[in-house]
C-alpha cells in the first residue's frame, strides 16, 4: 500500500486515525477558506467554540461540550496546517526547543508530552507529591531534558501515532490526577491554555519576539498547542467517566434508537475524539467528508 492510499480514512478505519489524516482532509474542505485569514482570525475561530464548550460545561450538556471540543479541536488542526507554513520576521511560527522547525502536530504534543508528564517525569503524574522537586528546575532545564526523553522515546518507538494513541497516552500520565478533579476545573484549564495561544499568536503577530522570560513566542506556541491539546482530551476523559455523560454521548453518536445502558460498557475515552471527528466532517448519506455547517466540500461558509 503507498502512503497516500494508507492516508485515507474509511468507515473501516477512522478509529485509528492521526491528526495528519485529518489535518490533509480538513485542508481540502476549509483550505481555500483558510488561506484567505490570518492566523488570529483562524484562532478566533477556536476560541469561539470553545467558549462554547465552557458554556456546555456549566449547564452539564455533555454531547453540546463534545460537539463544541471537536469544532475546537478542527481549528487546533488547521490552525497548526497553517502556522507549520507561516514565519514571522523570517523564523519558523512553530519552533522546537531543540531550535528544529515543527513538522506535525502530533509531534507538537510529544515534544511537550514524550509519553511522561513534562514536569514530574512520571507516569502517571506525581506533582504533587514532589511539588518542591519539580520547581527547583527552570524551563530551560526542563526543555533539555524533554528533548532527551523525546529523542530517546523515538528511537524506542514507544511514541503513539494516532489521536486514540495520544489520548490513551494522556490518560496514563493524568487519569488518576484528573480523577479527583472536577469536569468544571478541568474546563477552566483548558479555556487558559486557548487564551495562551492567543497570547503568542498576537504576541507574534505585533512583532515581539520573546516572552518576558526571554523564551522565544515561537517556542512558547507549540508548548501552548500541546496544553490544549491535553486538556482537551482531559475533558474528553471526565465525560466518559461520568456515566449519565457518557451515555448521552453514545447516544447521539449511534443515534436516539440505541438503548444507552447496552452501550456505556463498550465506549471509553479513547475514541472519542475520532468518533466525534468522523461524525462531524464526514457525511454518511453523502459518502464525503463535509463542512459540519454548510455541508458542503469545499466548504462555502
Ligand atoms: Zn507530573
Ligand atoms: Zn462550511
Amino acid at each position: 500500500m503507498t502512503k497516500q492510499e494508507q492516508s485515507i480514512l474509511t468507515e473501516n478505519n477512522y478509529l485509528d486515525a492521526s491528526f495528519e489524516q485529518w489535518a490533509l482532509i480538513l485542508d481540502k474542505i476549509y483550505g481555500k477558506r483558510n488561506e484567505q485569514r490570518s492566523i488570529s482570525e483562524m484562532w478566533l475561530r477556536a476560541v469561539s467554540d470553545a467558549s462554547k464548550v465552557g458554556e456546555a460545561v456549566r449547564k452539564s450538556d455533555a454531547y453540546e461540550a463534545m460537539l463544541y471540543l471537536t469544532h475546537t479541536f478542527g481549528w487546533v488542526i488547521t490552525s497548526s496546517t497553517k502556522l507549520l507554513k507561516l514565519e514571522f520576521d523570517g523564523k519558523p511560527a512553530l519552533l522546537g526547543s531543540d531550535s528544529k522547525p515543527h513538522n506535525c502536530l502530533t509531534n507538537i504534543v510529544l515534544s511537550k508530552y514524550p509519553s511522561i508528564c513534562p514536569y514530574c517525569g512520571g507516569v502517571p503524574c506525581k506533582c504533587s507529591s514532589m511539588r518542591k522537586t519539580v520547581e527547583r528546575e527552570s524551563k530551560s532545564e526542563r526543555r533539555l531534558r524533554l528533548n532527551k526523553v523525546n529523542l530517546q522515546a523515538k528511537e524506542d518507538g514507544i511514541l503513539p501515532e494516532t489521536i486514540s494513541g495520544l489520548s490513551n497516552m494522556f490518560e496514563d500520565i493524568y487519569g488518576q490526577v484528573h480523577y479527583g478533579s472536577s469536569l468544571e476545573s478541568i474546563a477552566f484549564h483548558f479555556l487558559e491554555e486557548i487564551g495562551e495561544v492567543a497570547s503568542c499568536i498576537t504576541s507574534l503577530e505585533d512583532g515581539k519576539g520573546r516572552h518576558r522570560e526571554l523564551v522565544p513566542y515561537n517556542i512558547q506556541l507549540p508548548e501552548e498547542i500541546a496544553d490544549v491539546v491535553g486538556w482537551g482530551f482531559a475533558i474528553m476523559s471526565k465525560l466518559s467517566t461520568l456515566a449519565k455523560d457518557a451515555d448521552r454521548l453514545v447516544q447521539a453518536f449511534n443515534g436516539s434508537q440505541d438503548k444507552p445502558e447496552s452501550l456505556s460498557t463498550s465506549w471509553n475515552s479513547t475514541h472519542i475524539l475520532p468518533k466525534y471527528l468522523w461524525r462531524e466532517f464526514y457525511s454518511n448519506s453523502e459518502q464525503q467528508y463535509q463542512c459540519h455547517h454548510c455541508k458542503s466540500n469545499p466548504c462555502e461558509c
